[in-house]
């Protein structure tokens, strides 16, 4: 019998298995694919670095900390990436990035400026919950929701403003209200508003993280799990190399899978995970000649630009040696929340649709495709209501003593709070362990 097995090798199941590690327990995981990472997905096309997943991680003092104690040295983007741009009317604008630049930027006009310096009176929410738009709306004015608000929603979640939670999906924002009464005085007290850390990956890419992560972990590729049964105190697998059991299961598979899994253990929570939304997101690697493309991170397109694209990263201007000499290398996103129907097209239209775009923006014919992924279902949306999905875990957590549950869907999208989420569900295993 296994002492401790987690299913799944994406970031949030070799994390929690990487410090299990360090406290002396042996993990084994289960992943059904034939390599590890998940979504974090690098690759090498000729001398061009591509990040198929994630591209950077938003690194905290304790997540660096996480990638030292992993023996690696995060590189942190180049400092003009703090340049990042909005797709307004025809051209790329920066976005305003101090109360100065804020009140001179074209981005949004005069009159929603005002709107903006009206925050600390806005009146309290009418509803128990509201969505990241109805918030924004009634703090900050539409004007700020469509180029400022809802292109980060579209960056971050490839999601639409009017379906997530601000309780849900931007805990931090949605705590400002609630601790500060607005958002610009608590932002003031805080000196900052938007999440905390530095933009890092490694020279050869993310996959390096998951690379070191697993170097001391049995995992077991190719190797799906199909079924949990529960007998006494023990859990039984049928895995694709026959049962195995286990005192303590870490399931860290995404929700849709955990669905099918924990059936047997809990027919209503199965049936309510695979009603978490995942939306489609169709990644394009391009390269473009250097000088194409401004300094920084990149740019973010609103939705009602009447433009397909969500976002483009300049990858090349983040971290050195993504493209060879003379050339960017750019990563585009389609997709998402708004736009559902890309997966009915052929890479071709995909690729055109793309180019078209890519040409009236940044004014140029010289773009090459090297690369298009499609993620059916990239990243979950916690949507309005989404706190019965965790209360759900928790209890069914409770019911099944030795169950955990992790993974995107519960401890926030990014690979970050994959980390840090990591940290509480492995201190909870232990504890288990130890009776
Ligand atoms: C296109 C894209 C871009 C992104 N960009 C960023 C970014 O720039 N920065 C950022 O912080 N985050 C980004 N994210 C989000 C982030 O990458 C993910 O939220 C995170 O990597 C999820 O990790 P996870 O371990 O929870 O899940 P996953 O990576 O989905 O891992 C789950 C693992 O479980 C395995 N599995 C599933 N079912 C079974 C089974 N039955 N048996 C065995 N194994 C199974 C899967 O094969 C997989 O390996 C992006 C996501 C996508 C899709």
């Amino acid at each position: 019998m296994e002492q401790v097995v987690i299913i799944g090798s994406g970031i949030s199941g070799l994390s929690t298995a990487f410090r299990l590690r360090k406290e002396g327990v042996k993990p084994v995981i289960f992943e059904k694919e034939e390599e590890i990472g998940g979504n974090i997905k690098t690759v090498k096309e000729g001398s061009y670095i591509l990040e198929l997943g994630p591209q950077t991680v938003l690194a905290d003092s304790e997540v660096r900390e996480f990638m030292r104690d992993a023996g690696l040295e995060p590189l942190e983007a180049k400092p003009e990436s703090k340049n990042r741009y909005i797709y307004r009317d025809g051209r790329l604008i920066p976005l305003p990035m101090n109360p100065l630049s804020f009140l001179t930027s074209p981005l949004i006009s005069f009159g929603a400026k005002l709107r903006v310096l009206r925050e600390p009176w806005a009146p309290p929410p009418f509803k128990s919950e509201e969505t990241i738009g109805d918030f924004v709306r009634r703090r900050l004015g539409e004007e700020f929701l469509t180029y400022i608000v809802g292109p980060f929603v579209s960056g971050v979640y490839a999601g639409d403003p009017d379906q997530l939670s601000v309780k849900y999906a931007t805990r931090k924002i949605y705590q400002l209200e609630r601790e500060h009464g607005s958002l610009i005085k608590g932002a003031i007290k805080k000196k900052a508003i938007g999440p905390g850390g530095k933009l890092v990956s490694f020279k050869e890419g993310l996959f390096t993280l998951v690379r070191n992560l697993a170097k001391d972990i049995e995992v077991k590729l190719q190797n799906v799990v199909l079924r949990i049964r529960r007998k006494d105190d023990r859990f039984i697998l049928d895995t694709r190399e026959g049962k195995v059991e286990c005192r303590c299961l870490v399931v860290s598979s995404p929700a849709y899978t955990a669905s099918y899994l924990l059936k047997d253990l809990s027919w209503s929570a199965s049936l309510e995970f695979d009603k978490i939304d995942y939306v489609p997101v169709v990644v394009l690697h391009l390269s473009v000649p250097e000088g194409t493309v401004p300094e920084g991170f990149g740019f973010l397109v609103p939705r009602n630009q009447n433009i397909r694209i969500l976002g483009v990263i300049f990858s090349s201007k983040l971290f050195e040696s993504r493209a060879p000499e003379g050339k960017d290398l750019l990563t585009v996103y389609m997709g998402g929340a708004t736009d559902r129907e890309i997966l009915n097209l052929s890479d071709e239209e995909i690729g055109e649709t793309a180019l078209r775009e890519l040409k009236n923006i940044l004014k140029t014919d010289n773009l090459e495709i090297l690369k298009i992924t499609r993620w059916k279902r990239a990243i979950p949306q916690y949507t309005l209501g989404y706190g019965k999905y965790l209360e759900l875990a928790r209890e069914m957590e409770k019911d099944h003593p030795g169950l955990f549950l992790t993974g995107n869907y519960l401890g926030g999208v990014s690979v970050a709070d994959c980390i840090r989420h990591s940290k509480e569900v492995s201190e909870r295993v232990i504890r288990f362990l130890e009776g």
